[in-house]
């Protein structure tokens, strides 16, 4: 998508922290963290978020949390963190680009706001 900002940061085209990348996915810091660790886990193909993915996005879908689940590894946060997608503007969802939270590095409260 030629306008979605996360299309454009995962093309390189708008700078980020880079995390991890790999041909499916790409991984950045986000901007704005709400924890010690908080990353941003992006499909490289633009999805707009989970309402609308289809089941053909199955894999990528799992490969962004998988993709988190090895980040968290890599932070030594792997027994205290949280994967979240916000889908629709009343959750929070501000960026129409499917994209996996991982937050981690404090305690993480339950049920969430
Ligand atoms: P959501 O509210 O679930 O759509 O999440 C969007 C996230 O993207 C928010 O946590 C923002 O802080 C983050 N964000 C927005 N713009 C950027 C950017 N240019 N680089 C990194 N993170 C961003
Ligand atoms: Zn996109």
């Amino acid at each position: 998508m030629k306008d979605c900002l996360f299309c454009k940061i995962a093309r390189g085209e708008i700078p980020s922290k880079k995390v991890y990348e790999d041909q499916y996915t790409y991984a950045f810091e986000d901007i704005d963290p709400k924890a010690p660790t908080h990353v941003l886990i992006v499909p490289k193909q633009h999805i707009a978020g989970l309402k609308e993915a289809k089941s053909s996005d199955a894999e990528i879908i799992g490969r962004c949390h998988l993709v988190a689940a090895g980040i968290a590894r890599n932070r030594k946060i792997e027994d205290s963190y949280r994967t979240v997608l916000n889908v629709g503007p009343g959750s929070g969802q501000s960026v129409f680009h499917l994209h996996v939270h991982l937050l981690g590095g404090r305690n993480l409260h339950w049920p969430p706001g």
